[in-house]
């Protein structure tokens, strides 16, 4: 069984180290600034070995230069975005495996929010690291894609076994709760989700990992398929990815 270890880097991004206790490979999941990284390490008492990245977004790449130097571990990127990485020894695309230590992950990509974005499926383990394309209840924004295609990464990762445990790239779970609210006021799913992130950020807990089941009953933006959705922003009728982009386009002018 793998280990993990969720920290907060910079204003409301999450680091995460994924780590192989049968012998010692530890991997960060992107690596927006160092220091809290190289606290993580200490913390835990394991030794970098891979970082993994997402996409080139500097939030997500800022520490990569100080902890290859430090610690000499391998860079794998997304292969679409690699000149725009720091560092890079592995590219990857859909479908590559992708190893730490023992443990075996899966690159998909998912494309909308940068135009190589990749996540990471540990299918054994049921772990999926999103980057910046899903956040609890909410997803990222559509900036070097276009709304169909962000449609297509979403439905990609909703196919995502249910108890699938989602790490993502940000806090911005209670904010996405209240966008949601707004477009299914009547969701008890949602209603039950407002429910827990309340207490967890209350007790200065994480709102991450999430689990797909619930994004999948509680999250508009994995729901845009679903008749009453269509509905409720006004397009019955309309294609899946329009109605998506609806909710985006209300989301970024929230
Ligand atoms: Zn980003
Ligand atoms: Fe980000």
């Amino acid at each position: 069984m793998p280990a993990t270890h969720l920290f907060l880097c910079l204003k409301d991004n999450y680091g995460v180290l994924l780590h192989d206790p049968a012998n010692g490979a530890t991997a960060a999941i992107d690596a927006p600034e160092a220091a809290p990284v190289e606290t993580a390490l200490k913390t835990t008492g394991w030794l970098l070995s891979d970082i993994l990245v997402t996409h080139h977004h500097a939030d997500h790449t800022g520490g990569i230069a100080e902890l290859k130097e430090r610690y000499g571990c391998r860079v794998v990127a997304p292969r679409g975005e690699a000149a725009r990485i720091p560092l890079v020894d592995a590219t990857v695309r859909e479908d590559d495996e992708v190893r730490v230590g023992a443990l075996r992950g899966r690159v998909l990509e998912t494309p909308g929010h940068t135009a190589g974005h990749i996540s990471y499926f540990f299918p054994a383990d049921k772990l999926a690291f999103v980057g910046d394309t899903l956040f609890s209840i909410g997803c990222g924004r559509v900036i070097e894609g276009t709304a169909e295609m962000m449609w297509q990464s979403l439905l990609k990762l909703r196919a995502l076994p249910d108890n699938t445990r989602i790490y993502c790239g940000h806090e911005y779970t209670k904010a996405n709760i209240r966008f949601a609210k707004t477009v299914e006021p009547v969701n008890a799913a949602l209603k039950e989700r407002e429910t827990e992130v309340e207490k967890l950020l209350a007790a200065g807990q994480p709102t991450i990992p999430s689990i797909m089941r619930a994004e999948k009953a509680a999250n508009p933006f994995l729901r845009a398929d679903l008749p009453e959705v269509a509905s409720s922003v006004g397009l019955a009728g309309s294609p899946a990815w329009k109605v998506f982009a609806e909710i985006r386009a209300r989301k970024d002018r929230s």
